[in-house]
């Protein structure tokens, strides 16, 4: 007898995570920080290692009633996960089931089709515009009497494009207020745009607006999984209920809270990064590639039939990045090593080519 599966499950794809690096490679497949852990965090959490044999505190209060001060929202409007794919699972599962609907579009975040289909609920995926922004009109369009929530993925991943907040306000104030938009701002900090920060304002003006926000990519704690989600109190205690119990840990918690400790040092961390960022577009884009301008930690190359032969080349430099086969390739900014890696693979293609 076959063992039981459950209906459904086989239209769920894995997730796939960024490539691993050989030793010495450049990581640039998973958006990580390139920087290891400041050590005032790095000390936090080992202050905390004692207690381990304890329960975390599984309301987070500490960290929710700090990250209230910090927007300016009530702590019962924030919830935190064990990251912000996490808080994505609970935002769906709290507000759609079977038969309802979930828009997004795409490319974008692969965790949210498979997020969705997990809800039991159908993913409707929107594509892209030819700039490789959101296309709000086509998303717009897209919603019907089942949609419960829409994602809007700002800076977007994979591809590095912002909507901007004049643009994103009207798209909300035209979606009907029974349909949670969710403004995923995993790559804000890297967002030097006016469109920075405008989830939350979003979240102050309207009823039915929730955003999410990581602590794995500015604040560089990928390794320890925590996020969290500034949502109407009505999903956030129902976000309460379809949570794993203890999901994030005290580790997790206190790494966090060490990370607020320290924003002005992280300020320039990111600063860094942004640099680097800037610098690997314009290497890209004078080896001939067609990077798009991005404002998160990455930068996108829709190298179409050519991602394969972009993706060797690079390899064979000692750079990993993030291949989507027939589209193209993400590559992550690093350090200026990284960056400086990603230079010298590429020259080497040139110079191939022109021979
Ligand atoms: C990386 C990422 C996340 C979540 O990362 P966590 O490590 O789970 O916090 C969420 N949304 C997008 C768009 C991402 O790229």
């Amino acid at each position: 007898m076959p063992l039981p599966t459950r209906a459904g499950l086989d239209a769920v794809p894995a997730y796939r995570q960024g490539r691993s690096a050989p030793v010495g490679a450049s990581k640039l497949s998973s958006n990580e920080s390139p920087h290891p852990p400041l050590p005032s965090v790095a000390q936090a959490v080992r202050d905390r290692l004692d207690g381990i044999h304890r329960y975390p505190d599984m309301s987070a209060a500490a960290l929710r009633e700090r990250l209230a001060a910090r927007y300016g929202v009530d702590a019962a409007e924030v919830t935190v996960g064990a990251g912000s794919v996490e808080i994505a699972s609970q935002l769906i599962h709290a507000v759609a089931g079977e038969g309802d609907e979930v828009v997004f579009a795409w490319r974008s975040f692969e965790a949210y089709p498979s997020l969705v289909r997990i809800a039991g609920a159908t993913p409707v995926p929107v594509p892209l515009d030819a700039d490789h922004g959101h296309d709000l009109e086509a998303m717009l369009a897209a919603i019907t009497p089942h949609t419960r929530l829409i994602f809007v993925c700002n800076p977007n991943n994979p591809t590095g494009t912002v909507v901007g907040a004049d643009e994103l306000e009207r798209f909300v104030a035209a979606v009907p207020h029974d349909v949670l938009v969710v403004v995923d701002e995993a790559y804000v900090h890297f967002d030097r745009t006016e469109s920075h920060g405008a989830g939350i304002e979003l979240f102050r003006r309207h009823p039915h607006v929730a955003v999410l926000h990581t602590f794995s990519k500015a604040y560089g704690l990928a390794g320890l999984r925590i996020g969290y989600a500034i949502a109407p109190v009505e999903v956030a205690e129902n976000q309460r209920k379809v949570a794993v119990p203890f999901g994030v840990t005290d580790l997790a918690q206190a790494a966090a809270l060490a990370s607020l400790d320290a924003e002005d040092e992280l300020a320039t961390r990111i600063d860094e990064v942004v640099v680097q960022r800037d610098r690997l577009y314009t290497v890209l884009t004078a080896a001939g590639w067609p990077a798009v301008r991005s404002q998160a930690n990455f930068v996108w190359v829709p190298a179409g039939e050519r991602t394969a032969e972009l993706e060797s080349v690079l390899q064979a430099g000692g750079v990993i990045a993030r291949a989507f086969a027939g589209e193209g390739i993400r590559i992550s900014s690093g350090s200026t090593v990284d960056i400086d890696r990603v230079a010298a693979a590429l020259a080497t293609l040139r110079v191939e080519v022109d021979a």
